[in-house]
Order: C-alpha cells, then sequence, then structure tokens
C-alpha cells in the first residue's frame, strides 16, 4: 500500500469509480475527471437505461471491491423472461437450472452513487466533476479539459491516463488520431425508448416482479424490468427508419395504433404512454470494434470507451466492470510495470469485447424473434437436458454468459460447437426427444468448467 503514482480517470460513470476503488485499494491516487455535475447532489438522469440487468461478472468484480452487500438490498431478482404473446397469454422462460442461476434489476443511479460514496470514502480518490476531457498530448503528458462551470480551459500532466468516458470516448478518439488502433462503429439501426409501468393503485407491482418481461414482436421489441419502488422501466427496441420506425410512429394516434395493435396488454398498465413516448429521447444503438485498446504505456481505455455493445445480452456494464476486474489482477502480478499491464490487457480483454460485441447482435434476434418459436423451444430444452447431463462440460451459451466468468472468447467458441451438437441431434431426431450419446461423446469438446 506504498504506491503513489498518480493516475487520472475519464469518466466516473459506471467503470469509473469502480476502478478507482481497485486501485485506491492498491494505494494508487487516482483523480476522476467527469464532465457531468455530482448526481448525488444535482438531479441528472444518470445517462442511457434508468435500470439495468446485473449478472454473475458484475457481481464478482463489486465483491472483489467490498460493495457487493450494498447493492443487494437495491436489486430485485429475476429468474427468467416472461414473454408476453400478442393475445395476452404469458409463460416464463427461466434462466437457468438453479435457484441461484437468476440476474438482478438494478437502479443505474443507485449503483453508480454507491461506486462514487465508497471510492471518495478512500482518501486517495478526488473526483473533478463538470470538467470535460477535451484531447490529448500524449507526447507531453497533457490533457485538455474544459471547466464546464466557468467555461475555462485548463491543462492536466498524467504518467498515466485511462478512458472509462463511454461509448462517445474522447480519449479514444485522441488514441486513435497518435496511432494505428483499428476502430470501427457499427450502428444497429435499431434505437430505444424508455417507457414507464408504474405502481398499481394499492401500491404493488402489476405484473410479476421477479422476471425481466418480452413483448417479441418480430423486428421489434418491449422489455420491461422492475424497479424497487414497484414500478418498471420498459424500453421499446424498434427500427429508426422503415414503415414502421421511430420515423413513422411520432402522433398520438401513431402510438396509440402501435400499442392497440401489437402490445394491448401494456394498454392499462401505462397511463403514460402518449407523454412518455413524444417526451422521452430516442436512444441510439452501436457497437463499437476497437484494437488495441492502449497506447504504448500511456493510455488505456476500457469499459464502453473500448467496446460499447448492443444491450441484447445485459453484459456492456458486466463487460466493463469485468475489465476493470482483470486489469487489478493484471496490476497485481505486474506491479508498476505498465507496458507489460497493458499489452496483456489488450492482448485478452480485446477478442472477449468483440466476441460479447457479436452475441448480444444475435441475443437481440433471439429476443425479438425466436424465443416464441417452436424450433427454438425445442433446442432450449436439448440444451437443458445436456447441461444436466453433462454437467460442466456443456452449459448453455445464455448461462456461460451470464453465470460464469468464462472468457467471452471462450464462450463464443464452446457455444458455437455445442449449437452444432444441438443441430446434429435434431437431425437425428426432429422431436429432440433422444439423444444419442455417441454423437455427443464425439463432438463434445473435452473441456472441464473453467469458470
Ligand atoms: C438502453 C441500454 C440498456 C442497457 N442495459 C444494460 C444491462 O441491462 N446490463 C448491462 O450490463 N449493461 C447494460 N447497458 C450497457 C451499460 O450501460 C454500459 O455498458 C455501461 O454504462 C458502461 O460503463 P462505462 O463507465 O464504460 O460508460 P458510461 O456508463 O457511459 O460512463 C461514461 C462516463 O464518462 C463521462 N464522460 C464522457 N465523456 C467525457 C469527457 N469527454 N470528459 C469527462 N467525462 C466524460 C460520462 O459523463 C459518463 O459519466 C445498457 C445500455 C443501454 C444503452
Amino acid at each position: 500500500m506504498i504506491n503513489k503514482e498518480k493516475i487520472i480517470l475519464i469518466g466516473a460513470g459506471l467503470a469509473g469509480p469502480l476502478l478507482a476503488n481497485y486501485m485506491a485499494q492498491r494505494g494508487y491516487v487516482v483523480t476522476i475527471i467527469e464532465s457531468r455535475p455530482d448526481m448525488r447532489k444535482v438531479p441528472i438522469s444518470a445517462g442511457r437505461s434508468i435500470n439495468l440487468a446485473l449478472s454473475a461478472r458484475g457481481i464478482q468484480a463489486l465483491k472483489e471491491i467490498g460493495l457487493y452487500n450494498r447493492i443487494k438490498p437495491i436489486a430485485t431478482s429475476m429468474k427468467g423472461r416472461m414473454i408476453h404473446d400478442l393475445d395476452g397469454t404469458t409463460h416464463m422462460l427461466p434462466y437457468g437450472q438453479t435457484d441461484e442461476e437468476i440476474i438482478f434489476s438494478v437502479s443505474r443511479a443507485q449503483l453508480n452513487m454507491e461506486l462514487m460514496n465508497l471510492a471518495e470514502e478512500s482518501e486517495n480518490v478526488t473526483i473533478l466533476f463538470n470538467h470535460k476531457l477535451i484531447s490529448a498530448d500524449f507526447d507531453h503528458y497533457k490533457l485538455f479539459l474544459q471547466e464546464l462551470d466557468t467555461n475555462s480551459h485548463k491543462e492536466l500532466s498524467f504518467t498515466r491516463v485511462i478512458g472509462c468516458d463511454g461509448s462517445a470516448s474522447v480519449l479514444r478518439e485522441a488514441i486513435i488520431n497518435k496511432s494505428t488502433v483499428k476502430y470501427i462503429k457499427k450502428p444497429l439501426g435499431h434505437g430505444y425508448k424508455e417507457l414507464t409501468i408504474p405502481p398499481s393503485e394499492s401500491g404493488d407491482f402489476q405484473i410479476e416482479s421477479n422476471a425481466l418481461h418480452i413483448w417479441p414482436r418480430g423486428n421489434y421489441m418491449l422489455i420491461a424490468l422492475p424497479n424497487k419502488d414497484y414500478s418498471f422501466t420498459c424500453t421499446l427496441f424498434f427500427p429508426i427508419e422503415g414503415v414502421v420506425s421511430f420515423e413513422t410512429v411520432k402522433t398520438e394516434n401513431d402510438i396509440l395504433h402501435l400499442f392497440q395493435s401489437q402490445f394491448p396488454d401494456t394498454m392499462e398498465l401505462m397511463p403514460t404512454l402518449i407523454e412518455d413516448f413524444q417526451n422521452n429521447p430516442t436512444g441510439e444503438l452501436a457497437s463499437v470494434y476497437c484494437k488495441p485498446w492502449h497506447f504504448q504505456d500511456k493510455a488505456l481505455l476500457i469499459g464502453d470507451a473500448a467496446h460499447a455493445i448492443v444491450p441484447f445480452f445485459g453484459q456492456g456494464m458486466n463487460a466493463s466492470f469485468q475489465d476493470c476486474s482483470i486489469l487489478a489482477g493484471l496490476i497485481d502480478m505486474n506491479k508498476n510495470d505498465w507496458k507489460t499491464i497493458f499489452d496483456a490487457f489488450s492482448a485478452t480483454q480485446v477478442e472477449n469485447g468483440h466476441a460479447i460485441a457479436d452475441m448480444a447482435i444475435e441475443n437481440y434476434i433471439e429476443m425479438r424473434d425466436h424465443v416464441n418459436d417452436i424450433e427454438y423451444k425445442k433446442k432450449r430444452t436439448l440444451e437443458l437436458k445436456l447441461e444436466r447431463m453433462y454437467p460442466g462440460q456443456f452449459i448453455p451459451r445464455y448461462s456461460m454468459v451470464a453465470f460464469h466468468q468464462i472468457p467471452y472468447s471462450e464462450v463464443y467458441e464452446r457455444g458455437e460447437k455445442q449449437f452444432k451438437i444441438i443441430n446434429e441431434l435434431l437431425k437425428l431426431d426432429p422431436t429432440g426427444k433422444s439423444i444419442d450419446r455417441e454423437l455427443v461423446k464425439n463432438m463434445l469438446p473435452n473441456s472441464s468448467l473453467n469458470s
């Protein structure tokens, strides 16, 4: 605990204060530069979604910094997906096979505030609010900031700077301008709009509280996650342009027509639908692929700055938290050898980031379209059966992502092999009832559980 190197982090969103905690606990002096005001003092939106799905990777990191006990009481468990059909019938698809295989809905703002509180409890962390990074000069170790209160400009010297400044990262831009980093941003073409299901008149949840609700409608979907105040935050994921899209659904009549025809059972649940739809912003969704995630031993990117992904696996924050945990492990192993730390971080994490970005896009199609088709249900039943028959060797892809720490790139590879096994089994028995053990034995990689 005698390490006094000063580290600058850009961004006090979800990843920045978490990383500050890891670093402060290792004796580093950390300054976080944050463009927004302090959300604990000024009522501001915490950005993007109101609540988030927290799962094993995020929980592990929160445990490591000693915050999980403060977060658990403010989280609501979600045992599975509650599917809402067009005719109003509902059915639950559990996420896993055991009581532990669940995920949690947590308020983004509360989580963000608790992360900042814990960071500031350490005398090693200072957060400079209302300070925006404008650019960086890596040759002269200088950061250029704008102080938003006074509109004045400042220079800040650094030895090490880490960009936790989200999907539109300015530090990433500075690294790209200075180096040969490969960078692509792939817009999804679909955006999102947040809506609300308030508590009932008697102050209770209006729909099942321990579930993530989905209204899958082919090319788009509505989802709802529970909040501690008995409300639900709903998100409509919808095309940005096209015949049925945010471009065409605007007036009260358009909105009523969409909801009456596609989500009729939600009409009674959402008294402020029209106002919410018309007043809440439409968010855009994109995936960011960047390689490597560092510049020499001077600068590193983590979280959405390195790998913004679409939210359909509920993993953006979880992946960002895992980044912090992995980075802390590398710091422990390599002390202040930042070149080795940053090289090793990019070497493993970039491919993991790309893998979860791809899986998240695939999961959108599964959630909005496939969850209700017979083939999907057959495959899901079969994968759960195979997991019971080959524990540790066959783990459904969703479970590997949400309930284990297996690196995402390994999840992707194992998942592909498992999908092939399922397809072959269904060729032999299209009902999915019988399992050819010889075929499974030959095709299943002989790996033991690595979680
Ligand atoms: C609709 C939606 C739903 C989601 N749901 C989930 C979910 O269920 N589960 C999950 O795991 N993930 C989810 N995510 C993803 C999750 O929100 C992100 O992965 C997570 O917020 C990333 O954390 P971060 O700290 O990297 O970035 P952010 O949380 O975006 O924080 C970046 C911070 O940097 C600050 N900043 C930006 N630019 C500058 C600058 N130039 N100077 C100073 N400060 C700056 C910002 O003000 C902000 O505070 C969702 C995302 C969306 C859009």
